[in-house]
């Protein structure tokens, strides 16, 4: 549903995108991940035919975003990063008129507007103001606004960011019901590991390249093993004592020794026994999509 073949942009002489390709399946959940400034929001801003690419090509439900950016546009639904709701208007008269832009009126809008807000859970806010809304129902209405035209593919942008945990979870259950009753086909970007690890696979941007993409689980199971973290008065001598004891090559995160490894309870017998009184806190973890960040680029996404 959505191809991406060796894109790369350039804004003046600054690398924003660099040769980044992947494809989207239909009824796919699919996330860009990546830190601030990795290219998430370009790459958004390409799909949805608001930018042409310096190179390469994207093709989103079977139309080239450069040729044919109309064709997108009616097939594509888009919820951008800073909000576009009228906030002394009502949840419906707004999606009555983002409906008149698309060419909607009467009984066939009445009904678009029914089923939107009913998929987003907003039967009950229709007549509220939109400033009177927090802001997870507001990410709701634009969702709803977003899928007026009935597109096959949403796009979004960090549509979550500013929302707490539950609103997070909440808009997540919205979007996987969109997938599951409708089969649209979702592309979101994120910097938020929760929110990522409840898409259907990913790809991890760093700086403007592809670091890494599969599942999440996939992409956990690089690790091969567990996450030690130790907590020493002294990172420095402590990383290098494992390096040279152990043969490993810990990092040094967040003032933390950081130390991937297979059987990381018996790592931890080892190291705590081989450098008594060094060694302040330990933590033993499952990896998570941020340690296949730091994995993959060395630093982290938050
Ligand atoms: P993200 O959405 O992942 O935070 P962006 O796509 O916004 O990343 O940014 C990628 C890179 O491109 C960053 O280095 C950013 O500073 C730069 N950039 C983004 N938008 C512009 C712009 N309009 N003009 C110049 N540089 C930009
Ligand atoms: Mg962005």
């Amino acid at each position: 549903m959505i191809v991406v073949e060796n894109l790369t942009h350039q804004y003046g002489s600054r690398l924003a995108l660099s040769n980044v390709s992947f494809e989207v399946g239909k009824g796919e959940i699919f996330g860009l991940l990546g830190p601030n400034g990795g290219g998430k929001s370009t790459l958004f801003r390409i799909l949805s035919t608001m930018m042409s690419p310096t190179a390469g090509r994207a093709v989103v439900a079977g139309f080239d975003v450069a040729r044919d950016p109309a064709g997108v546009r009616r097939r594509a639904g888009v919820v951008f990063q800073t909000q576009s709701l009228d906030k002394s208007l009502s949840v419906e008269e707004n999606l009555r008129s983002q409906g008149h832009l698309h060419g909607l009126s009467g009984h066939v809008l009445r009904e678009r507007i029914d089923r939107a807000v009913k998929q987003l859970g907003l039967g009950d806010r229709r007549n509220d103001l939109v400033e009177s809304l927090s802001g997870g129902l507001r990410r709701r209405v634009e969702i709803a606004k977003a899928l007026l035209h009935r597109p096959q593919v949403l796009l979004m942008d960090e549509a979550s960011t500013g929302l707490d945990p539950a609103a997070r979870r909440d808009l997540s259950n919205h979007i996987e019901s969109l997938r599951s009753e409708d089969g649209v086909t979702i592309l979101l970007t994120t910097h938020i590991l929760e929110e990522a690890g409840r898409c259907d696979r990913l790809v991890l941007l760093h700086q403007g390249k592809i670091v890494a993409q599969g599942s999440p689980d996939e992409l956990r199971s690089r690790i091969g093993g567990d996450v030690v973290v130790l907590k020493s008065a002294n990172t420095a001598a402590l990383t290098q004592g494992i390096e040279q004891r152990f043969g490993l090559a810990p990092k040094i995160m967040d003032g933390q020794v950081r130390v991937e490894i297979k059987n990381g309870h018996r790592f931890i017998a080892e190291v705590v026994e081989a450098f008594p009184g060094a060694i302040e806190s330990v933590a033993l973890n499952k990896p998570t999509l941020e340690d296949v960040f730091v994995h993959e680029t060395g630093v982290s996404i938050e």
